[in-house]
């Protein structure tokens, strides 16, 4: 089933949650043990996440390295099925612009949809760890509304490279948002504005980045609905868990922690003190969204269900 019919035909807030694929070399018995503890409150989908190639350097003869391309979490797709097929839970797979031709990614929509997959979430995907900024595949796509373009065009039978009509495709396509603007955006009216065209495009729903401040949400959620943006908007939390996080997430997702937070962060001493705040914060956080009648909430597990179990256990 689509996400966007799940949440037409709820009358309450549901519950999702997003997850990595295991490090190369580990077992799929690890993505079931962090999925297990959480099926108690019968999330309506599950997010995979889609991790680029890296370039690291191994040495070949002594002295002599040599410049490899490897992913460290491949299976996106291998475990969409899998959860699928043991959990009956509709999956939605990540799908990237970065490292693809509009063929390989055509390819991949079709594998999808023999696998009866019928949902994902169409993003740019960020720079690889050695770009600066953002490299397109040389006949892949810029932006993401380039690809949910052509996701579009599928679901009308319009496929890239052929010029008559083929079966069409019957995607239901997520997009990403963000309540505290893109990194690259000059600001938050162009974000706006670039976000519009991805739904325009046919972009069914929006997740949005995490944040830690509600006000944030209820303020991007205002500004959508101002510029003509009507889907449903569903916020994505994650639990803050440790003392690395203080200054990891703010740096690597561009997102502030509001003082309230922040001044009790400063309080904390040990790993446990922020984990116990981050749960608690994140029980706050989930109530009043819950309260405000938002259309799910998206919780980003990063493959550690236990945070986000707890915060479960206190809402659904
Ligand atoms: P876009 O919508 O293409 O936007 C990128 C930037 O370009 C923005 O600043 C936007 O304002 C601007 N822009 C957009 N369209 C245009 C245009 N036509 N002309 C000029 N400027 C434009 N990354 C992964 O690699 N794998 C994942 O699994 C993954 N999952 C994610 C899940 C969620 C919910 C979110 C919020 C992010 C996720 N990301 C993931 C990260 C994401 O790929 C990055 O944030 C990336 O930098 C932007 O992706 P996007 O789809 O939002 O890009």
């Amino acid at each position: 089933m689509k996400v966007i019919d799940h949440i037409n035909t709820s009358k309450e807030t549901l519950f999702s949650f997003e997850i990595l694929p295991p490090l190369k070399g580990k077992s799929i018995q690890s993505i079931y043990d962090g999925i297990d503890p959480l099926m108690e409150f019968k999330p309506k989908f599950i997010n995979v996440t889609y991790h680029r190639e890296e370039y690291v350097y191994k040495e070949r003869e002594k002295g002599l390295l040599e410049k490899v391309s490897i992913r460290k979490r491949p299976g996106t797709v291998g475990i969409c099925a899998a959860i699928m097929n043991k959990y009956h839970v509709d999956a939605v797979p990540h799908l990237i612009c970065g490292g693809f031709s509009k063929e390989e990614t055509e390819n991949a929509l079709i594998d999808l949809q023999f696998l009866g997959i019928d949902n994902l979430l169409a993003l740019r995907g960020d720079p690889i760890k050695t770009e600066v900024s953002f490299t397109p595949h040389p006949k892949g796509h810029r932006y993401a509304v380039e690809l949910i373009e052509q996701i579009d065009a599928m679901n009308k039978g319009e496929y890239t490279l052929d010029d008559i009509k083929l079966e069409p495709t019957n995607f239901c396509i997520g997009t990403a948002g963000y309540p505290e603007k893109h990194f690259e955006a000059m600001n938050m009216q162009t974000d706006l504005f670039y976000l519009k065209q991805k739904v325009d495009a046919g972009a069914d729903y929006i997740v949005t980045q995490m944040f830690f401040d509600n006000k944030k949400y209820f303020e991007f959620v205002e500004a959508c609905r101002s510029v003509g943006i009507t889907v449903p908007i569903i916020p994505g939390l994650k639990p803050i868990k440790n003392l690395k996080h203080i200054s990891f997430l703010p740096k690597f997702f561009n997102i502030d922690l509001p003082d309230d937070l922040s001044n009790e962060l400063l309080k904390c001493k040990t790993d446990m003190d922020v984990r116990n705040l981050g749960v608690e914060w994140g029980i706050q956080q989930s109530k009043e969204l819950k309260q405000a009648g938002v259309p799910c909430i998206h919780y980003y597990t990063m493959s550690n269900s236990k945070e986000v179990k707890e915060i479960a256990s206190a809402i659904f």
